[in-house]
């Protein structure tokens, strides 16, 4: 059809012909081009990077706090049957009370109650609220600022040599550090620790490790510890997991229902950011988790560098490096 109009155009006027196709050529042309010609015409050869317009990544609000407590798994890989080592170390004496087959129900209304009734500061405390809905209770105290390993194993007269398969009700072991004098749990604004760890058995042989943890504030709050997800190549961190990166302060993440938000120490200091290599990893991408730029270069960019994921908000590891006078809102 066209065709056979276009052999006519051409029979009728050889010029007129040419003309029409220069002008089809032109405004094909420019609008490839982008001046749209008055039209309209979308920009198509633009970049789309160039196109984006940056508006700040908002700054989550943080508030340091000071954990006293840090677990992580000793060097024997444990099994149920031969037990398992774990590694406390507390800023003051505490004591680390190791429950093995721990109801999953019992434990999750554990974190319930402290929220909502008693506050859970003691070891004794915890049995009452767990209502004795555990295989073995085995108590450590540990001394403050001490290193050692506590070797914890569930005694052969219970006769469980496995928790069954999978999905299971009961925790092959939960870790509770609480502070051991009464005077430390006014100092503090967390006052336990609650680890939730596999232990491999006969029937999932999974390695033991840590599955969550959980921090128990004064006021009254649980926070699910998250990990953060940062280099190791500048030092021997373990990096992957904010629970197992030093007692010092660990950032409990509240679960938004709160404006203010916990702050991790300063991790190594001198890792290089990932964008310009010139100046300290400062700044957790939300919600990814990767922390891998410094202050400046975090304005630069609303897509993380390491995974793409578009970046929600950002936290400060230190926040030293606010100008002076500058409030944090
Ligand atoms: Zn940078
Ligand atoms: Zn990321």
């Amino acid at each position: 059809m066209a065709a056979e109009f276009l052999v006519k155009l051409y029979e009728y006027s050889p010029v007129f012909y040419i003309c029409v196709i220069s002008v089809c050529f032109i405004i094909t042309t420019t609008a490839l081009l982008g001046y749209g010609f008055g039209f309209g015409i979308p920009v198509i050869l633009q970049s789309i990077d160039e196109a984006e317009s940056f508006s700040p990544v908002p700054e989550k609000k943080m508030v340091q706090v000071t954990n006293p407590f840090a677990l992580e798994m000793g060097t024997t890989a444990g099994t149920v049957a031969d037990g398992v080592g774990l590694r406390p170390y507390c800023l003051e004496d505490c004591v680390l009370t190791c429950f093995w087959g721990c109801g999953v129900q019992a434990l999750q209304a554990v974190l319930q109650k402290h929220q909502h009734r008693t506050r859970l500061s003691t070891p004794r405390s915890f049995q009452e609220a767990l209502q004795f809905h555990y295989l073995h209770c085995q108590t450590f105290h540990v001394q403050k600022e001490e290193r050692d390993e506590c070797f914890t194993e569930l005694p052969a007269d219970v006769g469980v040599w496995d928790f069954g398969p999978l999905p299971r009700d009961r925790y092959p072991l939960v870790a509770v550090l609480t502070l051991a004098n009464a005077e430390h749990r006014d100092s503090y604004n967390i006052v336990a620790s609650v680890t939730v760890l596999h232990v491999p058995d006969d029937k999932y042989r999974l390695s033991a490790r840590i599955l969550s943890q959980y921090l128990h504030t004064t006021q009254g709050n649980t926070y699910d510890l998250k990990p953060l997800f940062m280099s190791t190549d500048s030092g021997e961190q373990s990096g992957s997991s904010t629970a197992d990166t030093g007692p010092q302060t660990k950032p409990p993440e509240e679960e938004a229902e709160e404006p203010e938000k916990e702050e991790e120490e300063p991790g190594a200091p001198g890792r290089d950011c990932v964008v310009c290599q010139n100046a300290p990893v400062n700044r957790v991408l939300l919600p990814c988790r990767h922390t891998c730029i410094c202050d400046g270069c975090v304005t630069r960019f609303q897509h993380c560098p390491m995974c793409r994921a578009f970046v929600v908000e950002s936290f400060a590891l230190a926040n030293q490096t606010l100008p002076e006078g500058e409030s944090e809102e």
